[in-house]
């Protein structure tokens, strides 16, 4: 058959159909009838077309690629996608934080950067963002945070008291809130942006040494952002700005790609670092710990049904393989849990076969049934059992899970090093990494976005906080609201960070 003489409709159990234009009825001009099988379908297949939306990082796409080493980063892991010359399948999603569906690309918000490679192994996952930073530390937290970014309750409005209102009760947020009110707060598209693992994740090699590691990967393409009233102007124009951007790149044969760099930190400098090194509100400075070349990602196939490929890709951060682990990263243990827990909740328990997120490795595992199994499950279902199941055989499965732990248990916050306050690394940023015309849009941007809070009472607040920041910074910022409001008496809702 060629392409000029289409297929034959079908229902989905496979058997033709009569009509795509026509519904049964009695006489052209009668009732339609209940037992046409095809319409009943199409109209109950279509009224489930839609999957609950991720909260948060609910607006994004991606594509798939490959993962190259061209260094040699085998003293501090036995990873095998980590070794010299290997190639790894991989696939990424970017996304926005707090946007619906269908919100604008270029929202102010820190973007999703979450990556799944294929490995021989089995899936490794890495779910960062485009910054390094988070703006809290511990994930009882985490649910308040994106609540406060999103909707009111009353009348499903965003809010800029509602904002500044968790940020600045939150003091650990500055310094994550100071690169996202920075140039970097909106990327010109996806491929400008660099990706961050921001945790401390860790690495074994293969004599059983432990290390402590956070993963960068860094724009090939040159890091470009967007002003605010760029950004404001594309999302009047073109919402979905940075997908169609990446899209047409990849038709192009334009193929994105990043350079991953680590850190690597030894085992035993964890103990006593200036900074904690799991305190995701805090950088490792690169003087520290420079950055080590591991390879280079290329974006280079562009997903053919968004919804299956895309919507339906599951990443958690607790997708590792051997020479790979976790880290004592409160945020990190947590998340370990919640990815998985939100894929159950959104996809079903049987998510991980679905095809994008099967590893391209066998599964032996002994989970069964559970809504949507497509695959047969054979017995034995139990273990131990003498019946040749599958047997674990921990000389292959070297996870560097190892964190020494000692104490009471706590409700309480990390041990302050010498170094750890919540305002230091975020003057820094503002003083040293931002040029002058850098800080005034910086100032810019806050005024914009804190001249919606209607509260007399957050406002000050938010002056305090950005003069904890800095105070030169601070009063410049109080300024610029000031003289925003004067200029706007009639401010109402929600900033621009929106
Ligand atoms: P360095 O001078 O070695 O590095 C500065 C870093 O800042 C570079 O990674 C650079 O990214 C990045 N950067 C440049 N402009 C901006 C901006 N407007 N917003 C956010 N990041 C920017 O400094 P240190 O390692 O000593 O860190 C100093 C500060 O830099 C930190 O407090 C932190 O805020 C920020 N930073 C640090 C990172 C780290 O992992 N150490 C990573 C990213 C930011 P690039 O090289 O891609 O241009």
């Amino acid at each position: 058959m060629t392409s000029s003489q289409p297929q034959p409709t079908t229902t989905d159990s496979g058997s033709p159909v009569v009509s795509d234009e026509h519904s049964l009825t009695i006489g052209p001009d009668g009732p339609i009838l209940l037992n046409d099988n095809y319409l009943i379908e199409q109209m109950a297949q279509f009224n489930r077309e839609r999957i609950p939306e991720r909260q948060p990082h609910a607006k994004g796409g991606g594509a798939f690629g490959t993962f190259r080493v061209t260094g040699d980063v085998s003293a501090y892991t036995r990873a095998a996608m980590f070794q010299p010359g290997a190639e790894t399948e991989m696939m990424a999603r970017f996304s926005t934080v707090a946007g619906e569906r269908g919100s604008p690309d270029t929202w102010r918000d820190p973007r999703g950067f979450a990556l799944k490679f294929y490995t021989s192994e089995g899936n490794f996952d890495l779910v960062g963002n485009n910054t390094p930073v988070f703006f809290i530390r511990d994930p009882m937290k985490f649910q308040h945070f994106i609540r406060s970014q999103k909707r009111l309750a009353r009348n499903n409005l965003r809010d800029a008291d509602m904002q500044w209102d968790f940020w600045t009760l939150s003091p650990e947020s500055a310094h994550q809130v100071s690169w996202l009110m920075g140039d970097r707060g909106i990327p010109k598209t996806w491929r400008h942006m660099n990706g961050y693992s921001s945790h401390t994740y860790s690495w074994v090699n293969a004599s059983g040494e432990q290390f402590w590691v956070k993963y960068h990967f860094k724009t090939d393409q040159g890091v470009e952002c967007l002003t605010q009233a760029e950004a404001d102007h594309l999302a009047g124009e073109d919402g979905d700005a940075h997908q169609r951007d990446l899209y047409d790149a990849i038709e192009r044969r334009e193929f994105p790609t990043w350079t991953l760099k680590v850190q690597v930190m030894p085992f035993e400098d964890a103990k006593t670092y200036r900074y904690n090194p799991f305190d995701l509100t805090k950088v490792w400075p690169h003087a520290d710990y420079p950055l080590i070349e591991v390879g280079k990602m290329e974006l280079n196939r562009n997903v053919t049904d968004f919804h299956t490929e895309m919507e339906q890709a599951a990443f958690q951060p607790n997708n590792l393989v051997p020479g790979t682990g976790l880290s004592p990263d409160k945020m990190l243990l947590g998340r370990g849990f919640s990815y998985a827990d939100a894929h159950r909740a959104r996809l079903g328990v049987n998510y991980q076969m679905i095809p994008v997120n099967r590893p391209k490795v066998p599964v032996h595992s002994y989970s069964k049934d559970g809504g949507m199994r497509v695959e047969n499950v054979s017995d034995p279902v139990y273990a131990p059992n003498s019946q040749g199941g599958p047997k674990a055989d921990p000389s292959r499965a070297v996870y560097s899970n190892y964190f020494a732990v000692d104490g009471d248990m706590v409700q309480q916050a990390y041990t302050l090093r010498a170094e750890d306050d919540d305002y230091g690394q975020a003057n820094t940023l503002i003083n040293q990494v931002m040029n002058d015309e850098e800080r005034e849009r910086l100032v810019g941007n806050v005024a914009g976005a804190a001249s919606g809070v209607q509260s007399d009472d957050i406002r000050e607040r938010v002056y305090q906080y950005w003069k904890n920041i800095d105070k030169a910074i601070g009063d410049r910022i109080e300024a610029a609201i000031k003289a925003e409001l004067a200029k706007n008496e009639s401010v109402k809702g929600g900033g621009r960070f929106d």
